[in-house]
């Protein structure tokens, strides 16, 4: 007779878990996901609407990610690709920075736009060969500062950290002050210049889908809210109780540390974003490119057309313009005040556009300053996993799940 096989409960169907579960599986695991929300995916859903699919902000998965590409099958995911470089505007002009190892077209073009000195220019190959050449562990051991000191003391001018690092890396660490570890700029850096940023045809809410699909439908119960949990037992909002012989918390930094108190860690800053999306009758753009907003008091971060990317996002005749505003902005009228930026940079037809949906959301990313503690992934018999374990990312949630789960089994007698 053969023993039965040990049971997981995983608290929080966002990657890490779904990541975990799958893992765990793969070891002869019987995994149960049990999640709160209606569906899995956590911090990466989309909605459809009208025809749109909405994702909840906007956000893209990078091709290079070493753990995540080798987990998701890429090419089911019929991966989309933007341009790699920028549109970059500033004070009613709008500047091409293109990745000109990638286009080498642009060579000329982008050497003399106005946005950085010629030098910073050459810095960019210079940082560009540097990030490459570097391994992960020289990454991770790399002086720890913030990436605005990094980028000062690699040689770069004002005006090229102001308008194309503070509103480009602004979009990916969700803070234009560019307080955020350097280590995790020079990750990020190399994995644009080793692959492009994407988006699945159908959203981003593939990658969690395609995650979850590997695990029998009995495995993920959504609706189901956790409210206690101790090294073996989870308890629902319901009162029914879940044995389990191991219990995750793969959920957010801030409910792990409610369910379990005393598993230790500072209070974590959240970075806030609110995505806005609106339907155009035309691309502005008309072309699979971030636009970046350089004007120091912009209340618009970044705009990217996704229907230029992928035509499954919208219905036929429509655009499906996306929209980042950093920051907390609960005031009534936001869509307009966009508008009314926007007309300035696209033109009065901008005001036209028709407001789909707005997605506030506080609590996009754990902040990561240089020299943070790493978060506990096990304490008082139970584990942790979700990205603030590791980087706040897809490939950092896929990673610490993946971890977690290994963690499991090497425990496991
Ligand atoms: C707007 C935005 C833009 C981003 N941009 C990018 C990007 O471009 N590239 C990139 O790589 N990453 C990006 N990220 C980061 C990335 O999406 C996250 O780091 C990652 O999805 C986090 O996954 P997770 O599993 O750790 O946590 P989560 O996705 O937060 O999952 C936690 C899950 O736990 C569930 N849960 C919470 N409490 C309970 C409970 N009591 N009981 C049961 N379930 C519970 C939640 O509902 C949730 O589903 C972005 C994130 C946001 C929000």
């Amino acid at each position: 007779m053969t023993n039965p096989r040990k049971k997981a409960v995983i608290v929080g169907g966002g990657l890490a878990g779904l990541a975990c579960a799958w893992r765990l599986q793969e070891m002869d695991w019987e995994p149960l996901v049990v999640e709160s929300s209606e569906t899995i995916g956590g911090r990466v859903r989309t909605d459809e609407q009208d025809g749109f699919l909405l994702d909840h902000g906007f956000q893209v998965f990078l091709s290079a990610y070493p753990v995540a590409s080798e987990v998701v099958d890429l090419e089911a995911l019929a991966l989309q690709r933007f341009r790699p470089g920028a549109l970059v505007h500033r004070q009613g002009r709008t500047h091409r920075m293109m990745d000109v190892f990638r286009c080498p077209q642009h060579l000329l073009g982008t050497a003399w736009q106005p946005i950085g000195t010629l030098r910073d220019k050459w810095l960019v190959g210079k940082l560009r060969r540097k990030a490459l050449r570097m391994s992960e562990e020289e990454i991770a051991e790399t002086k720890d500062q913030t990436t605005e000191r990094y980028l000062r003391e690699f040689g770069f001018s004002e005006g090229m950290i102001a308008s194309f690092f503070r509103p480009f890396y602004g979009g990916i660490f969700l803070e234009r002050a560019l307080e955020t570890s350097c280590r995790l700029f020079l990750f990020t850096f190399k994995m644009f210049a080793k692959g492009y940023a994407t988006l699945p045809a159908d959203g981003m809410r593939a990658i969690p889908r395609q995650l979850a699909a590997r695990l029998p439908s009995e495995a993920i119960r959504c609706e189901a809210t956790v409210t206690s949990v101790s090294p073996n037992k989870v308890t629902l909002a319901s009162g029914e109780s879940l044995e389990a012989d191991v219990v995750v918390l793969a959920t957010d930094v801030d409910t792990a540390r409610r369910l379990v108190p005393g598993s230790g860690g500072s209070a974590v800053q959240w970075r806030s974003v609110v995505g806005l999306y609106f339907s155009a009758d035309q691309s502005p753009l008309k072309e699979a490119i971030i636009a970046l907003n350089a004007d120091a008091d912009a209340l618009v971060n970044n705009v990217c057309v996704l229907s230029d990317l992928s035509p499954n996002v919208a219905p036929p005749g429509k655009a499906l313009v996306s929209v980042s505003v950093l920051g907390r902005h609960e005031e009534e009228g936001l869509e307009a005040r966009v508008q009314k930026e926007l007309a300035r940079w696209f033109g009065p037809e901008a005001r036209q556009w028709r407001p789909l949906r707005t997605y506030h959301i506080p609590k996009a990313l754990p902040a990561q300053p240089p020299n943070r503690t790493r978060a506990l992934r096990t304490h008082a018999g139970h584990y942790f996993c979700g990205d603030y374990c590791e980087t706040a990312s897809i490939e950092g949630a896929i990673r610490s799940g993946l971890q977690c789960a290994e963690a499991i089994a090497s425990k496991d007698p």
